[in-house]
C-alpha cells in the first residue's frame, strides 16, 4: 500500500470484462468503487493473481486500464472524478 499518495483508476481484468478498482501507485485493488475504503483493500500475491472467490486472473494478456466504454458497460462511469487520473494512461 502507498498510504494513498496514488490515483485510483478502473482495471480491466486478463479475461477482458471484469473490472476492478486499482491504484497505480501500487498493487492495492478494490473488487467494488463503492467500498474503496483502505478496509476494503485486497492483497494480492504477484505475479500469479486472481481475483479472491474467482478464477479471473487480474493481471496477464488482455489486462489494462478500462477504456471509456468498458467502464460504462458496467455503470461505474459515475466513480470516475477525473479522467486524467482515474483512467491513468488509459
Ligand atoms: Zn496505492
Amino acid at each position: 500500500m502507498c498510504g494513498g499518495n496514488g490515483a485510483l483508476g478502473i482495471w480491466r481484468c486478463a479475461d477482458r470484462s471484469t473490472l476492478v478498482i486499482q491504484c497505480d501507485e501500487c498493487n492495492d485493488i478494490w473488487p467494488d468503487p463503492a467500498k474503496i475504503a483502505a478496509a476494503d483493500v485486497i492483497r494480492i500475491e504477484l505475479p500469479a493473481s486472481k481475483l479472491p472467490g474467482t478464477s479471473v486472473f487480474i493481471y496477464g494478456p488482455g489486462a489494462g486500464w478500462a477504456t471509456d466504454e468498458e467502464v460504462g458497460r458496467v455503470g461505474w462511469t459515475k466513480f470516475v472524478k477525473s479522467k486524467g487520473t482515474a483512467l491513468g494512461e488509459g
